[in-house]
């Protein structure tokens, strides 16, 4: 159940109430929020009084449920741009898998400025299967990106793979990954909940739709309201492709969450080949953002070579999808 308590209450008050009813507090617009299990279904005698509004749910998808808040929620960028609500834009996410190089970043960096794109990607901190291979260029990388936003002024996105570096990176990004494997990190789920910075939480493979929710619920419940989801891909019986796309899952999302949906058919496909077709499909189904990586030279690439696309195919790709949005009436940002 979510509860929201009357404005005159005072916060004394309601961590009182929070405690009797065993409830996540947060507040948001002058108002203290509580958050019981969602096997609560009637409003406890003692918080009545102080109750504005009461909200019996269904599942432990609560804050994200469309049926708390109809409206797809908006995100509001540093710079001021906004995806989500009502805005009917998708964002292009792209860069290579990792920084590797000021070089390696700066031909990106032009590659998207030419395209006018507005969000660029690049992992510092690299979540790697093998402790052996490249791990990421880490705090370097993250001053590098911040040079980058400086002298281009996109939004910068890059992932948080444990909670070691989790405050650098909500210090530097204008908007925090947390990957497939982290998303059941709840040190950072919590800390990027108690910040207010744009989160985009990716599912992990082999996460069912309701606990990839859940996992957004932690950081909703932490007051902090600016989380988008991300479809990368699930591990299924088949090995020809990487991991399997979910565009069913995709489905769900829109239809009953509140949050932005972004898809990364990169990580889903795990070869180049597929990728083109697979983001016209994603962006067909009106989606909030694109994941896509693109690398100047993918074959010498230090993480995920297979599936980046090199400038001449993202170029190819990106011409492709204008009449996709215009077809759904979406910008292209
Ligand atoms: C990435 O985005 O480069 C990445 C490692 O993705 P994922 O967490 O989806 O595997
Ligand atoms: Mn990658």
């Amino acid at each position: 159940m979510i509860i929201h308590l009357k404005e005159s209450v005072s916060e004394l008050k309601a961590n009182e109430l929070a405690l009797s009813q065993q409830a996540v507090i947060f507040k948001q617009n002058q108002q203290f929020i509580l958050v019981t299990s969602s096997k609560v279904k009637e409003l406890d005698k003692a918080v009545e009084p102080f109750t504005d509004e009461f909200f019996v749910q269904t599942s432990d998808i609560q804050l994200a449920s469309r049926d708390y808040q109809e409206d797809l929620r908006e995100i509001t960028l540093e710079n001021g741009v906004k995806i989500g609500g009502s805005q009917e834009k998708t964002m292009m996410i792209a860069g290579p898998c990792s920084i590797e190089s000021w070089d390696q970043i700066k031909q990106s960096a032009e590659l998207l400025k030419k395209l006018n794109i507005s969000t660029l990607r690049a992992g510092c901190y690299k979540p790697r299967t093998s402790p052996y291979t490249f791990q990421g260029l880490g705090f370097e990388g993250l001053k590098m990106l911040a040079k980058i936003r400086e002298e281009y002024g996109f939004n910068i996105i890059t992932e948080v793979k444990d909670s070691s570096h989790v405050n650098e990176v909500i210090e530097y990004a204008d908007i925090v990954q947390i990957g497939a494997k982290a998303m059941y990190d709840q040190s950072i789920l919590r800390k990027c909940g108690e910040s207010n910075k744009p989160v985009l939480l990716k599912r992990g493979f082999g996460t069912k739709l309701q606990e990839f929710v859940q996992a957004a619920e932690f950081i909703l419940s932490g007051g902090n309201d600016q989380v988008m989801l991300c479809e990368r891909g699930i591990r299924t019986f088949e090995t020809h492709t990487r991991f399997t796309l979910d565009l069913c899952g995709v489905s769900f999302l829109k239809e009953y969450t509140n949050l932005p949906v972004v898809v990364d058919p990169s990580h889903a496909m795990g070869y180049r080949y597929g990728i083109a077709d697979l983001t016209r499909a994603s962006l067909a189904m009106a989606v909030e953002g694109l994941l896509i990586e693109t690398h100047p030279t993918p074959e010498i690439a230090k993480s995920d070579a297979a599936q980046q696309l090199n400038f001449e195919e993202f170029e190819n790709m990106y011409q492709t999808l204008q009449p996709i949005a215009n077809a759904i009436g979406k910008t292209l940002i």
